[in-house]
């Protein structure tokens, strides 16, 4: 990380609140859950910590603006250092928690929602805060688990909502990485934008087929987690 960002993260101004509730949602994969205390644009992010010595991780908010709490979604990172931590809370414990900030924000246009794994929680937020219509989501996972909050986005784009399942098949998938996917597609819209959203690795890889696909780069939106 760059060393003006970690800077950055290191100072935010933290608050301690109580973990209100903690949902695993998949092997590994948990959603916690807050009082929240500030309005939020979708697509924003807080920082998280337990502990003074634990600089702040990013998290993207994954609930809605209207939601009365404030919803977070991760995987563990089995040697990471805060993730493992954060799988093992328990109602009531404290966490600090930033306020709200961020710029890959949602906005009514219609766009293609891009994401692999927890790359997907923006998304929900945008969702659930009332941006969900003209868009497509293209979510990308490598086992059929992966497909966090699959009711509700299927329920929200019907046909518009792709996953693609790289280590299981399944009629219900694409078979195959969300890439594959997309370098596929003959009629990728250039006049819509794209919000990326994942691993860096990801992100570049999408990016360069939509532009190898006559997509403008100013129409890219991308947040990378790393
Ligand atoms: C803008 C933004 C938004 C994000 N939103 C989300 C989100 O919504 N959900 C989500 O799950 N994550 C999100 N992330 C990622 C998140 O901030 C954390 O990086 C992630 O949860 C891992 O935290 P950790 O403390 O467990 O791992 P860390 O301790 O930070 O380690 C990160 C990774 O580096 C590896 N690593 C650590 N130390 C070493 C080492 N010495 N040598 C080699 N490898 C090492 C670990 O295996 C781990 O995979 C976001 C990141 C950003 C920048």
């Amino acid at each position: 990380m760059d060393n003006g960002l970690s800077s950055f993260i290191s100072r935010l101004p933290l608050k301690p609140k109580p973990l209100l509730n903690k949902r695993e949602i998949s092997p590994g994969v948990f959603v916690l859950r807050f009082d929240r205390d500030h309005s939020f644009l979708p697509g924003q992010v807080v920082g998280i910590t337990t502990e003074q010595s634990i600089p702040p991780r990013l998290y993207s908010i994954c609930s809605g603006k209207e939601d009365a709490f404030l919803e977070i979604l991760f995987n563990i990172k089995t040697e990471g250092i805060l993730t493992p931590i954060l799988a093992q809370l328990q109602e009531g414990d404290l966490v600090s928690v930033s306020k709200p900030f961020g710029s890959f924000l949602g906005d009514d246009q219609p766009a293609w929602w891009i994401a692999a794994g927890t790359g997907v929680a923006p998304y929900r937020s945008m969702l659930r805060s009332g941006l969900g219509q003209n868009k497509k989501l293209i979510h990308g996972g490598r086992t059929a688990d992966s497909f966090y909050f699959h009711d509700e986005m299927k329920a929200a784009f019907g046909a518009a909502y792709i996953r693609c399942c790289s280590q299981e098949s399944s009629d219900d998938f694409y078979n195959g990485r969300l890439t594959n996917w997309l370098r596929e597609q003959k009629n990728i819209p250039t006049d819509q934008n794209f919000y990326l959203c994942g691993s860096a690795e990801m992100v570049v890889e999408v990016r360069d087929i939509l532009i190898s696909k006559g997509v403008a780069i100013e129409k890219l939106m991308s947040e990378i987690y790393f």
